[in-house]
């Protein structure tokens, strides 16, 4: 089997790096899914290639939705306004821009996740300078504060956040969440395990209800088949 029988476009398959041959399981059985639209459940331990499981159709879906770079400078975009009643009273109002949440539970696999899909979507863009290109954006505890506005002002399609840093950006309107179209999340096991559950909540109550979830987990333990059916849709397919 090869990437190009996965439903990948021409554009993604010559953004692959070189050593990239062969798709592993879990891209053969999760990129078609995405693609098609559906939420996924799936078992991946890291070296399984479970990165760009996801990355590779969400990029190919955000590329797809991007318009072309003169188009958006005669008309820019308008400006996405949220605004949420939070439980405990407090109202966000912040832009939303970016359509795509990765969340994490630490700051090393924030680094990771980042690195691979900025591979990606530099060599996207470099067969395509007319389209606008995608930026990937990592928000995680540790990093100044101030650098991490500084970055948010270029707007960033893609955020690669771990909980409770991604909260603290929303709940001082730093950022809105109201454009997230695709959610994943990536060693859910962890992050349940590092207690972000109730970070976890309050960022979905800020996400529109209709998305597509990815939810990529080490482990299914019952804790997180518990949650699980409150993050994916009922048409949700299972790949171990
Ligand atoms: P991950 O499971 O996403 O942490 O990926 C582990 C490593 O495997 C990364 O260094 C990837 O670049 C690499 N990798 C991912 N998919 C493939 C593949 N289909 N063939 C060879 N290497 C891959």
């Amino acid at each position: 089997l090869t990437f190009a029988k996965l439903g990948l476009n021409s554009a993604l398959l010559k953004a692959l790096p070189a050593e990239l041959v062969q798709p592993s399981r879990v891209q053969q059985l999760a990129i078609p899914v995405v693609l098609a639209g559906q939420d996924v459940l799936a078992l991946a331990q890291t070296g399984s290639g479970k990165t760009l499981a996801f990355g590779l159709p969400l990029l190919q879906k955000l590329q797809q939705s991007l318009p072309p770079l003169s188009q958006s400078l005669v008309s820019p975009k308008s400006i996405n306004t949220a605004k949420h009643n939070a439980k405990g009273g407090g109202v966000y109002q912040a832009e939303a821009f970016a359509s795509v949440l990765i969340l994490v539970p630490t700051r090393e696999l924030a680094m990771q996740v980042t690195e691979a899909l900025q591979t990606l979507a530099s060599n996207l863009f470099a067969q395509y300078a007319t389209l606008q290109p995608i930026t990937i954006q990592t928000l995680c505890g540790g990093v100044e504060l101030e650098t991490q506005l500084a970055e948010l002002a270029a707007k960033p399609q893609v955020l690669v956040a771990t909980p409770g840093r991604l909260l603290d950006l929303c709940q001082q309107s730093h950022i809105g969440l109201s454009a997230i179209k695709y959610l994943v999340f990536d060693e859910a096991d962890r992050l349940l395990e590092m207690g972000f559950w109730p970070d976890i909540q309050k960022l979905l109550a800020l996400m529109p209800k209709s998305r597509q979830t990815l939810l990529f987990s080490a482990t299914f333990p019952p804790a997180l088949e518990q949650v699980a059916s409150q993050l994916l849709n009922h048409s949700a397919q299972r790949i171990e």
